[in-house]
């Protein structure tokens, strides 16, 4: 039997502001949406921790036996630099500023998200839709919402009608805004905007003459506006309903609450069920920015190539720090943190090795049967990573225990500790086994010493020590290579 059947999920859901029983529409299925990145610059830290609680989301439902659509869309066009639909495309900005064509803006930071998400071990989604592939639906969702009158046009450009949209509906459900704060807060654009009221929003912009991106549609040659393309590619992937719609909280408003809105308008119905947001990320207690130099790049906590960390970390020491805090807390990321986290992470890796060959004893000391119901409990609990890994370190405390014959388990407990251990830890968390990383690090290490002993040899003209050292090490299958740059190796 599945285990959904006897875990019953409950989410904080945004919209209701409370924990509910999760109900997926269609009893062992689930869809999801994740607003996905908008790629004109490097993958954001921020949006790593957001894409990768999503990804937890995503694995604890397949574990539990559910199928899962998880579509996470690239925004490749339409996200414009304020909210206020005033500005430059980001992706046409950047393209111009580097002289080189939109796609291949989107092209390098879409392999560059997707590198980050391979390193941290993420499951890809089961869609990942982009923006420009469909222009023809956005379009579609326009001429539905100006014939349901919900938008009208001025100068090529439409613009939704948030007004006479509130008549009947509220916008602002999500946020908790309301519609005269909204007014009241919004300055007035001096006549800059072609809008009716400034809380309306663009469903399609003409493109002005500088603007490269640009496609047909029976009102300009223009560009669709950043909030559509979710409502189109949603009810195209997921239908008019769907179960879980998901994003970092500063998406709340205005983006999600348009997203309601559009989809509302075409279908009559509510679209989403279950709405989850994630917390924000600090680095050093403080916002992440490029303009002060409080900046880390995913990759970089990686390879160690930055000035805010003390050290490299594995990318699994970072999902472990990253799902030690819960999804709706601010999350502070510090290398005094990160050490603390490795601390734990190699504790977790070297219990879940000894259980490989552990060896079971006549009877059991511990109850595994709760241990497991506590995990479970944990996760089915609106996700509570924190205290699924606090309940992974009673398992730890065990297995020392077990080490100097402490505790004992008796062979079912035993196994069923290990595959409970591992199901958690590798396939709902994600973590990896990165000892085998540790030990070719150590290896390169090896290899560059020698190099430097060499170089030692070659600088003291001892020829006969540094043929030695070149010969025997491509004996053993590693070729130096001296350059201009220094010394190279690989191995064969
Ligand atoms: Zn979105």
């Amino acid at each position: 039997m599945e285990l959904y059947k006897n875990n019953q999920l409950k989410i904080y859901n945004s919209l209701s502001k409370s924990k509910e029983d999760f109900k997926p529409l269609t009893e062992g299925y689930v869809g999801m949406y994740v607003c996905g990145p908008t790629v004109y610059s490097n993958a954001h830290l921020g949006n790593v921790r957001t894409f990768m609680f999503f990804d937890i989301v995503y694995r604890y439902l397949l574990h539990l036996g559910y199928k899962v659509r998880y579509v996470r869309n690239i925004t490749d066009a339409g996200h414009l630099e304020n909210d206020a639909d005033e500005g430059e495309d980001r992706i046409s900005k950047k393209a111009r500023l580097e002289q080189i064509e939109p796609m291949e803006v989107v092209q390098m930071y879409t392999v560059d998200f997707h590198d980050v998400l391979k390193n941290y071990n993420f499951l890809p989604p089961s869609i990942e839709p982009t923006a420009t592939g469909h222009i023809v639906e956005q379009i579609e969702m326009i001429k539905e919402i100006l014939d349901k009158g919900f938008a009208y046009e001025v100068n090529g450009s439409v613009y939704f009608d948030v007004l006479k949209y509130n008549e009947a509906n509220h916008y602002g459900i999500l946020s908790g805004r309301k519609i005269e704060d909204l007014i009241h807060n919004t300055r007035t654009l001096d006549g800059q905007s072609d809008k009716k009221n400034p809380q309306d929003f663009a469903l399609w912009k003409k493109a002005d003459e500088k603007h490269i991106m640009r496609w047909p549609s029976p009102w300009s040659d223009g560009f669709p506006g950043w909030h559509l393309e979710c409502s189109v590619m949603s009810t195209k992937y997921l239908g008019e309903q769907f179960d879980i719609h998901g994003g970092g909280m500063d998406l709340k408003f205005p983006h999600h609450e348009c997203e309601i809105a559009q989809s509302q308008t075409c279908s009559g119905i509510k679209p989403v069920n279950y709405w989850m947001h994630t917390n924000m990320l600090l680095l050093n207690s403080q916002k992440m920015a490029k303009s002060t130099g409080n900046y880390i790049l995913p990759n970089q906590i990686l390879s160690g190539e930055n000035d805010i960390l003390p050290k490299a970390f594995s990318a699994s020491v970072v999902r472990f720090f990253i799902m030690q805090a819960n999804y709706r807390s601010v999350l502070d990321f510090s290398g005094e943190a990160l050490i603390a986290a490795e601390k734990g992470h190699s504790k977790l890796m070297e219990a879940l090795k000894y259980l490989e060959s552990a060896q079971a004893g006549k009877t059991s000391s511990f109850d595994v049967q709760s241990w497991v119901d506590a995990c479970y409990a944990a996760m089915n609990d609106d996700f509570n990573t924190p205290v699924l890994i606090s309940n992974l370190f009673e398992a730890v405390k065990l297995i020392n225990q077990m080490k100097t014959n402490k505790a004992s388990l008796n062979a079912e407990d035993l196994a069923l500790l290990k595959s409970k251990m591992e199901a958690f830890a590798y396939d709902v968390l994600g973590l990896m086994d990165d000892t085998t990383d540790n030990k070719s690090d150590k290896l390169n290490g090896a290899v560059e010493l020698l190099i430097k002993l060499r170089k030692e040899a070659r600088d003291n003209k001892d020829w006969a020590l540094s043929d030695q050292i070149r010969d025997e090490l491509a004996e053993l299958g590693i070729q130096l290579k001296d350059g201009r740059e220094g010394t190279t190796f690989s191995v064969n």
